[in-house]
């Protein structure tokens, strides 16, 4: 039989469980022995009755003398079972599971793996693990480590082991291995048989790690092959347009701003003014964290564009944002002469009398009603974690070839990029504008909160400066149950605040309002915003430098950076105020990293070492790029296999099984324009 054959055909219970098997990524037997345990339980202590310690957990093997269903008074449903060995006997007592009276037989061998312990005297199981042993039989479930894998309704780790152990007997015994041996041996790994029985049926936890490490290794590996593999052919195939790139006029712009670039501003200009020159169409992602200036350079480069004679798009995740934009972006470009319009689902389409604008600015709408045609020189991606790799693709196949920048504050570190990207070049703007000043973060105690607000009240009469409160994050997307809390608080907070202007922003207001009152948000003709957390990426209103955040156990450290990053947009004192219901201490000292952290990457890190894995690593993990084994937290495993990678490359065609493998990983995985 072929591993790689459908589980779907190979029988009426895989048919059966296909859709469920198919929410864990298994489609195959080989997926099967690719789903990695989560955990092991250690069943391996092995005991004789009469040795069982009340309180371990062990493993035994008997008879089974006896087995009923009963009821309890309350009609809880019970099973009761009492095995015996050659040293004593112990009772064992499982809870609603009938059909368990009928599978396990008196006189059957049976093995019990769970916490003994003791009643009246005597001892007892409850709820063990079981498994019943025919003649020469290997235990897999009871007596050793046992596997727990990630499981989905419908489908047990008990159901999944007896299928894994079913195809492991049939693994071949020669089982092609993709790996290079030379790499194998530099890097110490196990073959690929051994990784495979090692990860399901270990014999220790040492040997468990390293099986899992030698499966990640070719995960990873594949991966930045792939990626390179594909950036060799973007480069030798992909003809798009080269710009000239006129200084001059460049930097009259440029000086014509209201500040100087930053060193790292103009670092960046010039790697993308670079690409811009290329005949192979540029293909960046800009890295900067919240408020580091990354709007002047998209808006650099598309002045650059237009200067070419060709057209541009920026594509924003919000309305907010890309009505924001456009208001940027035609004070900064249309004194020039560059005419620039605004295309979101809520715009009017009346494009007949309109001449047709340089630069497109709008929400995903512009994948639908944006510029199509081959003057389309320069794709811009805002907040690009914000958008699917589908969208990504399909607003780069609008033109012929354009040139790609994505701008992001995710900060990846630059190992996880190119595993995760690795087919983009990355820049990143390592420090902030001149003269701004941390922001000063403070987790306000339930007790402190009206004298926090009378403070609020007093900044913002004083310094005339204008503060946001951010409602709590209730729902993965905004719906009435949002409006509704965000609303409740409103008027709670007009009643605080009654002598100054308050407005209010939730995703449901329609477009039209929404862009009037952050216009008037920034005129300066309301002092508080309070908004759901929708105001979470890209707005820049520089005169407000107080953010009050509810219910900061919510948020991710990453987002609450984020919402943090809509103050200190100027070179005055900003201030973040969070609040919580959270009590556990874990939750209060993730949130206290906020005060004195002020850096995205730090504090992603810190995400990742409370919670496991950070926002960032989780929506990597989940999202676009489904590792099955390998973990894109695992930095040095990252490092190895992009070394390998590298090595190996310019001499693949010595290796034609490892360019099938590469052939086979799925392209939807990946953020490429084909
Ligand atoms: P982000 O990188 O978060 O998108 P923006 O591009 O919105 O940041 O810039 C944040 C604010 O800083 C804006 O008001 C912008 O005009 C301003 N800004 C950008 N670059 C500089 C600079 N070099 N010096 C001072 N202010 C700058
Ligand atoms: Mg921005």
């Amino acid at each position: 039989m072929d591993l790689n054959s459908e589980l779907k055909s190979l029988g009426r219970v895989y048919k059966m469980y296909s859709g469920r098997l198919e929410k864990l990524g298994i489609k195959t037997p080989w997926d099967l022995l690719l789903h990695v345990p989560n955990r092991y339980d250690n069943f391996s202590l092995v005991s004789k009755i009469e040795n069982i310690q009340p309180g371990e957990i062990v493993t035994i093997k008997g008879k089974v003398e006896n087995i009923s269903n009963s009821y309890t008074r309350r009609w809880k449903n019970l099973q009761k079972a009492l095995v015996v060995d050659e040293t004593g006997e112990i009772n064992v007592l499982w809870f609603n599971q009938p059909y368990l009276a009928k599978n396990i037989k008196i006189g059957d061998t049976i093995a019990l793996s769970g916490k003994a312990s003791s009643d009246k005297g005597k001892l007892l199981f409850v709820s063990p693990d079981y498994e019943i042993i025919g003649d020469g039989e290997e235990q897999i479930h009871t007596g050793r480590l046992v596997p727990v894998y990630p499981e989905t309704r419908g489908i047990t780790s008990k159901w999944i082991r007896r299928q894994v152990y079913k195809f492991l007997k049939i693994l071949p015994d020669n089982l092609a291995d993709v790996l290079p041996e030379e790499i194998s041996s530099q890097e110490n790994l196990l073959p690929l048989r051994k990784a495979i029985l090692g990860i399901h049926f270990p014999h220790n936890l040492q040997e468990a790690e390293k099986a899992k490490e030698r499966i990640a290794f070719e995960e990873l590996f594949l991966l930045h092959l792939k990626s390179k593999i594909k950036r060799q052919e973007w480069e030798k195939e992909i003809k798009g347009n080269s710009f000239k790139i006129y200084e001059e006029k460049l930097n009259q712009f440029i000086k014509s701003l209201p500040f100087k670039l930053t060193t790292a501003q103009e670092k960046a200009l010039l790697e993308i003014k670079k690409d811009l020159e290329k005949e192979v169409p540029m293909n960046r992602l800009l890295q900067g964290d919240v408020g580091s200036g990354k709007t002047i350079l998209a808006a650099s480069a598309m002045y650059l564009a237009y200067l070419n004679g060709y057209k541009s798009s920026l594509m924003a995740p919000t309305e907010i944002l890309a009505n924001q934009h456009f208001q940027t972006i035609k004070s900064l470009l249309e004194p020039l002469g560059i005419r620039i319009e605004l295309i979101t689902s809520s715009q009017k389409n009346n494009k007949n009398q309109e001449p047709e604008a340089d630069i497109s600015i709008g929400t995903h709408a512009l994948l639908f009603k944006g510029p199509q045609k081959k003057d389309l020189g320069l794709v811009i991606i805002d907040e690009q974690q914000r958008f699917g790799v589908k969208q990504r693709s399909l607003i780069r196949k609008k033109g012929n070839n354009p040139h790609f920048l994505s701008l992001t504050a995710t900060p990846i570190p630059r190992t996880v990029a190119l595993a995760a990207y690795g087919d983009l070049d990355v820049s990143y703007l390592f420090e902030m504008p001149k003269g701004r000043i941390p922001i000063r973060t403070w987790l306000v105690p339930e007790e402190k909160r009206d004298s926090a607000y009378s403070w609020i009240e007093k900044e913002i009469k004083k310094n005339k400066t204008q503060a946001f409160i951010i409602c709590p994050f209730i729902e993965e997307s905004e719906t009435m149950k949002t409006v509704k809390a965000a609303s409740v608080e409103f008027e709670k907070l007009k009643k605080v605040f009654k002598e100054l202007r308050l407005g209010l922003l939730h995703g449901k207001i329609k477009t039209k309002e929404k862009e009037k009152i952050m216009q008037d948000f920034k005129n300066g003709k309301f002092d508080i915003l309070v908004a759901t957390p929708l105001v979470e990426v890209g707005i820049d209103i520089p005169n407000a430098t107080i953010i009050v955040i509810e219910g900061g156990e919510r948020f991710g450290l990453s987002q609450l950076h984020q919402l943090r990053g809509r103050v200190g947009r100027n070179n005055a004192q900003s201030y973040c105020l969070i609040f919580t219901d959270a009590k556990n201490p874990q939750a209060i000292a993730r949130l206290k990293g906020m005060e004195t952290i002020q850096n995205g990457a730090e504090l992603a890190e810190l995400d990742l070492k409370l919670r496991g894995a950070g926002d960032i690593f989780g929506t990597l993990q989940h999202g676009e790029l489904n590792l099955k084994v390998a973990s894109f937290s695992d930095f040095k495993l990252i490092e190895r296999t992009m070394t390998q990678a590298e090595k190996i490359l310019p001499k693949l065609s010595k290796y034609p099984k490892l360019t099938q493998e590469i052939e086979k990983i799925n392209s939807s995985q990946e953020i490429s324009p084909d």
